[in-house]
């Protein structure tokens, strides 16, 4: 089939850079023409240039929805969302491992048990003062109750995004580097509405879109995919979509209602009276960081990790790795032992 091909051409690509971006960007050039532009160009480009727009629905509907105007994105960035790990799944060349219990919580419970007490949940950071000797973290808990965190170094494990770098008292260049960078917004959940009804799936496409015109798809804030949920009856329904940096429950919620009446005024479903609910709705917070073709060429990977080790501190997750469990694993790998290196 043509997405295959154009699929497998996509995955040569992928593994031809891969050892500059996974499990993180360790080996990527400091400037200029080291950079490969491939991985520098808006990945509209690089479809061109390879041909690769049969595989382009398959990455979009995969994960690269999530990253919103992804054609106008330097391929470096899309790739993170989709590459090598997600290419080699789709087309059949990977392995899947469950633990024999059948339970995909087990490690995280097994990781909570070990950490115990050690774990503050439902707290957010509120204060912190940094240098290169050490940190102080100011934890507060959900009941106004505040914990001091006195520690030689800091592990950032979110997405450095300004909101929630504001309280990490950053310096000039932190604050300049972490400012470039731009994210999208996923949200994903449960809805229900009477006019959603039986085994089927929908997937948000531009009038006129593929397979005649491969480059048109929906911006953000959009709802990407609505479709059955397995095991919940016909009534139940999964979401997965996608805001800007400034949507919110709110707006994304009113948004996906808007969707399922334009649905119902399309034709698309037979339209029944109701409401929408969405007995769970998550806001994953903001994903895909990204910075412009132009900050990419002047270096901007190699100040992103020039940060590493600045102040006490140390980043991990999807901003210096990619979005996906097992590539952030692989990265923590490599990362760890130079976090507590010299301790
Ligand atoms: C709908 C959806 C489906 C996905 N499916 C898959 C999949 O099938 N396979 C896969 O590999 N990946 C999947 N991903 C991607 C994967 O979930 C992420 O890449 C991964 O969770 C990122 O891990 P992380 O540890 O970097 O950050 P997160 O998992 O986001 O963890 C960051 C944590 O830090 C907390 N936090 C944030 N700010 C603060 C603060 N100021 N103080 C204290 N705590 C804070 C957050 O609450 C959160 O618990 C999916 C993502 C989404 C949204």
């Amino acid at each position: 089939m043509a997405y295959q091909t154009a699929l497998s051409k996509y995955l040569a690509l992928c593994e031809k850079y891969a050892a500059l971006m996974l499990p993180g960007f360790f080996n990527f050039p400091s400037a200029g023409e080291d950079i490969p532009e491939d991985l520098v160009m808006d990945f509209g480009e690089f479809v061109e240039k390879y041909d690769l727009q049969a595989a382009v629905p398959k990455l979009w509907d995969s994960t690269v929805m999530g990253v919103g105007d992804f054609l106008k994105v330097p391929t470096l960035y899309v790739m993170q969302a989709s590459g090598l790990v997600m290419a080699r799944a789709m087309l059949g060349q990977s392995r899947a491992m469950v633990p024999s219990s059948g339970n995909l919580h087990e490690l995280y419970e097994r990781v909570a048990e070990l950490l115990g007490d050690d774990v503050l949940y439902n707290s957010i950071v509120v204060g912190c003062s940094r240098n290169e000797s050490g940190v102080s973290v100011r934890v507060k808990h959900r009941d106004g109750n505040e914990t001091e965190i006195v520690a030689k170094r800091l592990l950032v494990a979110f997405e450095p995004s300004p909101v929630a770098m504001a309280v990490f008292d950053l310096d000039e260049e932190e604050g300049e580097v972490l400012g470039k960078l731009s994210f999208s917004s996923v949200y994903a959940g449960l809805v229900q509405h009477p006019s959603l009804k039986g085994f089927n799936s929908w997937t948000n496409t531009l009038p006129g879109a593929p397979g005649s015109n491969y480059s048109a798809y929906p911006l953000p804030a959009q709802v990407g995919k609505i479709g059955h949920q397995p095991g919940g009856g016909e009534d139940l329904f999964a979401f997965t979509a996608i805001g800007t940096q400034e949507d919110n429950d709110e707006s994304m919620q009113a948004l996906i209602s808007g969707s399922i009446e334009n649905m119902v005024k399309a034709g698309t479903v037979n339209g029944s009276n109701g409401t929408t609910a969405f007995p769970y709705f998550a806001n994953h917070g903001l994903m895909h960081s990204r910075v412009s073709r132009e900050e990419l060429r002047k270096g901007f990977i190699a100040r992103q990790n020039a940060l590493q080790g600045r102040r006490a501190t140390w980043y991990t997750g999807a901003a210096f790795s990619a979005g996906f469990s097992t590539i952030l694993w692989a990265y923590n790998e490599v990362l760890l032992p130079r976090v507590i290196e010299g301790l």
